[in-house]
């Protein structure tokens, strides 16, 4: 048997050296014996397995999430990643999201994001793509957990363990790290968000939801993370935007995200966000393709260029043929599909696949390849 911290002296078992499996954690007598780093070693032979299958911005954040990052869930309320561990765990994402398909990873490398990081943690429907930030879903998952065990406790539900912890903290002294973490965290969280329930050494029930059941970890997780970056900031050119056609931006956002073609709701993604692999960086300079000079890279490359010009009237003539919502021109006001209702289904679609389908021959004309997807060396914030 394996005992842990503060130990009561007159246990009938005998205690071992070598670790022991319980529950999925491995444990000596020191306590836990971390599983993070082999478990970092296959999350990114997993990134390295799925990256040439994963194309769209939302399918590579399903596989990250549900396929990857889960690993680590069950570790979290008994084991802390260390600093190195979640900057690692967050450079394998960068690479995994934002760098070529071809690109291969290098452990070395600083892979860099093409969002501000704060950005990317929004919502879609705010031109984020939801990423997590680990460490605070990992002191998420310690309030989650304490607020388990305060239900558990009240409802007569715990197990031993949980017992064990509950007669801690009844004495008003947590002994173990583990306990001490989740009840600091937990305290933190009910003083920032639910000031009135009761503090931890009443022992209350747990605090719940808006349904009355006990708050998950994605709700406790998501108040954090909407009090640590409460407006994500904008794009220089989404302000712009904002301010010359009078567009809340947000709206595109929501409108992209009902377009069920996926590669057409991913390029227009992409280019609301400004984080189209190989042209972010381009600013006041020579077209590559006309070589008119441009200031900004999408709305030129996308609407002014001319070779856009050239097949202007075959995009027009072909949004009307198809579409209800008639068009004039092909502009950048053409293909902001905020002020569009949402049942309207045909129009969006229909201007993610031509942004699509031009994004294609620019990359053609460009890069000389078909592939969406440039090298990371290219890539920049905005
Ligand atoms: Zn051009």
């Amino acid at each position: 048997m394996i005992a842990i911290g503060d130990k009561p002296h007159d246990l009938p078992f005998q205690e071992i050296t070598v670790p022991e499996r319980y529950l999925g954690l491995n444990f000596t007598k020191t306590g836990l014996n971390s599983k993070y780093n082999t478990l970092i070693q296959e999350m990114k032979n997993n990134l390295i397995k799925w990256k040439s299958q994963a194309i769209t911005m939302k399918a590579k954040m399903t596989i990250l999430k549900t396929y990857v990052l889960s690993k680590l869930t069950y570790h979290q309320y008994m084991d802390n990643l260390n600093e190195e561990q979640i900057e690692e765990i967050n450079n394998m994402t960068r690479w995994f999201l934002f760098s070529s398909v071809k690109n291969t990873y290098t452990e070395e490398r600083k892979y860099k994001t093409m969002m501000k990081i704060d950005r990317a943690y929004a919502d879609w429907k705010e031109g984020g793509i939801k990423l997590w930030d680990i460490e605070l879903r990992h002191i998420a998952f310690k309030i989650w957990y304490m607020n388990r065990l305060l239900h558990n406790n009240y409802n007569n539900n715990n197990n031993t363990l949980q017992e064990w912890y509950m007669e801690q903290l009844s004495r008003k002294k947590a002994h173990t790290s583990t306990l001490n973490d989740m009840c600091r965290h937990w305290g933190v969280f009910r003083v920032k968000f639910y000031q009135n329930h009761p503090k931890i050494n009443e022992l209350p029930d747990c605090i719940r939801n808006d349904n009355d059941e006990p708050l998950k970890l994605k709700e406790i997780y998501e108040l954090m993370i909407k009090d640590r970056h409460p407006t994500p900031r904008r794009t220089e050119w989404q302000k712009l935007w904002a301010v010359r056609y009078n567009t809340a931006i947000p709206k595109v956002f929501i409108n992209i995200n009902s377009i069920s073609h996926q590669k057409g709701r991913n390029t227009l993604f992409r280019f609301f966000s400004r984080s189209l692999p190989g042209i972010n960086h381009e600013r006041d300079t020579r077209c590559k393709i006309c070589g008119h000079l441009f200031r900004d890279p999408y709305s030129h490359l996308f609407t002014l260029c001319q070779d856009i010009l050239d097949i202007e009237k075959t995009i027009i003539s072909t949004v009307n043929k198809l579409s209800f919502i008639k068009i004039h021109r092909w502009s950048m006001d053409t293909l902001d599909i905020s002020k569009y209702n949402r049942t309207e289904r045909i129009f969006p679609n229909l201007i993610g696949i031509i942004a699509h389908q031009l994004w294609k021959i620019i990359c053609h004309k460009l890069f000389n390849t078909d592939e969406s997807n440039q090298s990371q060396n290219s890539n920049k914030r905005s």
